[in-house]
């Protein structure tokens, strides 16, 4: 099983001094530097120069010379980014779409080879953590219109494909993002689950709900969260709440898992046989540990489309080596976005986030370059976007209707054009903005 195989090497490999571990990624980036200067057009130029027979402090210091990838590079080159020839061992290529952090949609396509080491991660970090696999596991997280509705939500017999492959595994629940708190707690209280994975957004609610109502989720052992920066305050809340702590991930939806909270602290380890994870300053050094920088990744076994130096749009601090004893980098601390949340007319507050299928429908319908949702009132969305040209009156009018589609009610809805969308005062864009009271 290949997925056993994986995760064999990622037990011993955890242990790795630094050193021992960056020689074994520097082997795997000259592969996936060689691959993509003959393969990928994007790269053909770009990587000229790279000496791959360099021995690996020089190439080290080559590697630290080579262009930042933004989102917008990706965006602009479009195809250009697409291997021409993957390797047959790394199987198919599938694709998705993901804004990130900075509302630009993406479209990233990942090999079967990449998602093995997914699925081994994502085994990692039930064994971290100690999970019970008999237990059962509620997921609040897909926000697709009409996937797990409440009341029901969805029932799998297992916790997905990843886990299944290596062990039995309890029933899998899930109940889609946008439902409202007071029926999301309902629903997990009919569910009774073991453990809980979502957003951090979604837990801080969902605690200081059960708080205010003095609900109580027996069984619940662990919290487990995804996609967006944790802050202390929600570690507190699930203490306060339901007396379990929190177990924290950072991965995005094109990169996968960048780094997962050590079992022993709260620190987060770089999931370094995965991806070369850069923490860097303002003049593109490498941070020391207790410096803050801006987080660029190289995930190493995605060869359908190489991302090589991608620069993911959150900010992190550098930690010094963790005291379990591991010796995969460590992040003390991520400072990436936050949700807004929607406020409908009835006041309650819904989860706005695009899936990567809304995505996909939003920039079918319009030549999208950049969108933000801004909402000015309690019945009234500003859709903004940056585009290459005018856009065409049909084009306007499926867009409104895909909005009050993807909302759920009728809002009025103005789509505006605009030059460029700029981050906000704290320097991280938004992607949905509340002027609503109460919004955040
Ligand atoms: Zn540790």
């Amino acid at each position: 099983m290949a997925v056993g195989a994986i995760l064999f090497q990622l037990e011993r490999s955890q242990w790795w001094p630094a050193e021992m571990l960056w020689r074994h990624q520097a082997a795997q980036l000259r592969l996936l530097a060689a691959h993509a200067r003959r393969t990928v057009p994007f790269y053909r130029e770009r990587l000229a120069d790279l000496d791959m027979e360099a021995d690996d402090d020089r190439f080290r210091d080559a590697w630290l010379r080579l262009p930042i990838l933004s989102r917008q590079d990706v965006q602009a080159a479009g195809d250009d980014l697409i291997s021409a020839d993957l390797p047959e061992s790394h199987g198919v290529a599938g694709d998705i779409f993901t804004s990130g952090s900075t509302g630009k949609p993406v479209r990233a396509i990942r090999s079967q080879l990449w998602q093995l080491f997914w699925s081994a991660v994502t085994v990692r970090d039930h064994l971290w953590h100690r999970r019970d696999f008999s237990g059962t596991l509620a997921v609040i997280r897909d926000s697709a219109a009409g996937k797990a509705p409440y009341p029901d939500g969805k029932r799998a017999d297992n916790w997905g494909r990843s886990t299944m492959a290596l062990f039995r595994t309890g029933p899998c629940v899930s109940l889609n993002v946008t439902t409202p708190v007071d029926l999301q707690v309902e629903w997990l209280t009919r569910a009774d689950p073991d453990y809980l994975l979502t957003h951090p957004s979604i837990v801080e609610r969902l605690a200081g709900h059960c708080l205010a109502t003095g609900t109580r989720l027996p069984r619940l052992r662990q919290v487990e969260t995804i996609a967006e920066a944790l802050r202390p305050r929600v570690r507190e809340l699930c203490a306060e709440a339901w007396g379990v702590p929190v177990a924290d991930m950072y991965s995005t939806r094109e990169t996968g898992y960048v780094a997962l909270q050590c079992p022993d602290s709260e620190a987060y380890h770089v999931q370094a046989e995965t991806m070369l994870v850069e923490v860097l300053d303002g003049s593109g050094r490498p941070c020391q540990p207790g410096e803050v920088g801006t987080v660029v990744v190289t995930p190493l076994h995605n060869f359908a489309m190489p991302l090589i130096r991608y620069e993911l749009g959150d900010v992190a601090e550098v930690g010094p080596p963790c005291t379990c004893g591991r010796g995969l980098p460590v992040l003390t601390r991520i400072l990436g976005r936050r949700q807004n949340m929607l406020v409908m007319p009835t006041g309650e507050e819904r989860w706005p986030m695009l899936s990567s299928g809304d995505i996909r429908t939003l920039t079918s319908l319009a030549p999208v370059g950049r969108y933000q949702f801004v909402q000015r009132g309690l019945d009234l969305i500003a859709l903004r976007l940056t585009t290459h040209r005018a856009l065409k009156p049909d084009e306007t009018a499926a867009l409104q209707k895909w909005v009050q589609q993807k909302f759920g009610y009728p809002f009025n809805v103005v789509v505006e054009t605009v030059e460029a969308l700029q981050a906000g005062p704290s320097g991280k864009f938004e992607d949905f903005i509340s002027e609503v009271a109460g919004g955040r």
